[in-house]
């Protein structure tokens, strides 16, 4: 089978399309035929080798990338009960989507519900369960309360707008474009500030009365976290859950002290979907309130599994706006 790998830690030309065998499912294992791989912002930093210390997302090269896909179940492995041979399936947190099969431990797979086309169900899962998780778990809003979300008109960033306002929350985000402000606005969003032209903390304090939003969900990083830190309110969250323009580095505690006794936290979605029950939980929630026409899923793109390279090139660059997915 085709599958795309790293046989070195790097940059987007770093990414090759190998011919390899097709692998067996273990006990508890799933052989999916992979339909659909999402491309997710973790699979460049697995290119890079920023994950390469974590044991939460272990990993050496030569490594098939992708988190994140569906497709149908082609086989499985002794013990596995719930799944049946052509069952479509998704899944995420499980490494190597980018190819023609991969094996999946059964409790990472949930049945697609129908009126869910395999696309939708891809991007659902690590962008959907992570929209799902800061909103739902890690600060669960309230109807009333406001958030800050950064990058609004990414794949995560639409979610979460979406899921924040069909809680009540008041949405603030921030977007690079105007284009994308007006993407933002569309899904709920009350306020899109441009953070290329304005200083976003300066703006949301102002539009909050100089006090804050309750949360900042803030997936870009090094370039935004010391701005986060100002715009939240006193004892309200910070959530650094992503590195968009590089890890953030140092943060000395007195510094949230500063910052109004504020609460700090860098999340994994590994840990917020760790067992089947959280999972399935979590994907039904998005499948179904996408089948009931709640929630908008935006596919920017599809392309071959041999625009790999292409793929990580757009989202580096900020050229998309909401999912991209490879179709195989
Ligand atoms: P997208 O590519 O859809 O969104 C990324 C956006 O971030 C860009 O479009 C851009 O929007 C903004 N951005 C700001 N600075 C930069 C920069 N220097 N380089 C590139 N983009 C930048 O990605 P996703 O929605 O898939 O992911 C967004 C973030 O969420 C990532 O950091 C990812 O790691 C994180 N994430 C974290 C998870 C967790 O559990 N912790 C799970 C899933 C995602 P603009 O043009 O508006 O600035």
């Amino acid at each position: 089978m085709k599958a795309v790998r790293v046989h070195e830690y790097g940059g987007a030309g770093n990414l090759r399309v190998d011919e390899v065998p097709v692998p067996d499912p273990g006990p508890g294992e799933v052989l999916v035929r992979i339909a659909f791989a999402g491309i997710n912002f973790i699979d460049v930093y697995m290119r890079e080798g920023i994950y390469k210390r974590s044991d939460t997302y272990a990993q050496s090269p030569p490594l098939t990338l992708g988190m994140e896909g569906a497709g149908f179940v082609e086989a499985v492995g002794d013990g596995v009960d719930d799944f049946e041979l052509g069952d479509p399936v998704a899944y995420c947190i499980e490494l190597g989507s980018y190819a023609e099969y991969a094996v999946v431990p059964a409790w990472k797979l949930v049945h697609v519900l129908d009126g869910v086309t395999l696309d939708v169900a891809a991007a659902l899962q690590l962008q959907g369960s992570t929209a799902h998780y800061l909103s739902h778990s890690l600060f669960p809003l309230q109807a009333g309360e406001s958030c800050l979300i950064h990058a609004g008109a990414g794949g995560l960033g639409q979610l979460l707008i979406q899921l924040a306002t069909r809680i009540g929350a008041t949405v603030f985000t921030t977007v690079g474009s105007p284009e994308k402000a007006e993407i933002a606005r569309s899904l709920g969003a009350e306020h899109a500030i441009l953070y290329r032209e304005t200083d976003f903390a300066e703006a949301v304090l102002e539009l909050t009365g100089g006090e804050g939003v309750d949360v900042v969900y803030d997936s870009v990083g090094k370039d935004t976290i010391r701005g986060s830190l100002k715009a939240v309110k006193r004892r309200g969250v910070v959530s650094n859950n992503g590195n968009a323009s590089g890890p953030i580095g140092q943060l000395d505690p007195l510094e949230l002290a500063e910052a109004g006794s504020v609460f700090f936290t860098r999340p994994h979605l590994a840990d917020y979907i760790a067992s089947a029950e959280e999972r399935q939980a979590r994907a039904y929630d998005l499948f179904q309130w996408y089948a009931a026409g709640e929630l908008r899923v935006t596919i920017d793109r599809t392309l071959a599994l041999s625009e790999a390279r292409t793929a990580h090139e757009l989202i580096e660059a900020r050229q998309t706006k909401g999912k991209v997915v490879l179709a195989i």
